[in-house]
């Protein structure tokens, strides 16, 4: 027979920094339908995180503030998926490219009413909160 616990609580010790880097971070998307693209800082060595982390690897802190990605990036490289992963199989072709933002990267999608004869190597772009016909939302590389 097991003790009995008034609330079984017992996950509460595990992985307290990632049950909340989670939640933290799913304020990700509240920022993204307010049409900003967030990134995350750590406040103790500056470090910038994009996907957003709640948690510093270097640090082993979860001190992170949200930063938004704003101005520009440089295209650092791109590819024109012609076979798309699961679920994305509509979409193609698409470009995925990453942008250099100098301390940090973003990777993501080409909006697609850019042609890829468009697209330099090099060129600056920048990182727009886009909202898709399904009510899903993501965001895009667009030109300046
Ligand atoms: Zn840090």
């Amino acid at each position: 027979m097991g003790k009995k616990f008034d609330t079984d609580d017992r996950f509460k010790k595990f992985g307290t920094v990632s049950f909340t880097a989670t939640t933290r971070v799913n304020d990700f998307i509240d920022r993204l339908e307010d049409g900003v693209v967030t990134g995350t800082r750590c406040r103790d060595c500056g470090t910038a995180f994009f996907p957003p982390r709640a948690d510093c690897y270097q640090c082993l802190t979860a001190n992170m503030a949200w930063f938004d990605i704003d101005g520009t990036g440089k295209l650092v490289t791109y590819s024109r998926l012609q076979f798309a992963p699961v679920g994305f199989q509509e979409d193609v072709p698409y470009c995925i490219a990453v942008l250099d933002y100098g301390d940090y990267k973003v990777f993501g999608r080409i909006a697609e009413d850019i042609p890829e004869e468009d697209l330099v190597i090099g060129m600056q772009m920048i990182t727009v909160a886009n909202s898709l016909p399904n009510g899903q939302l993501n965001y895009v590389f667009k030109k300046t």
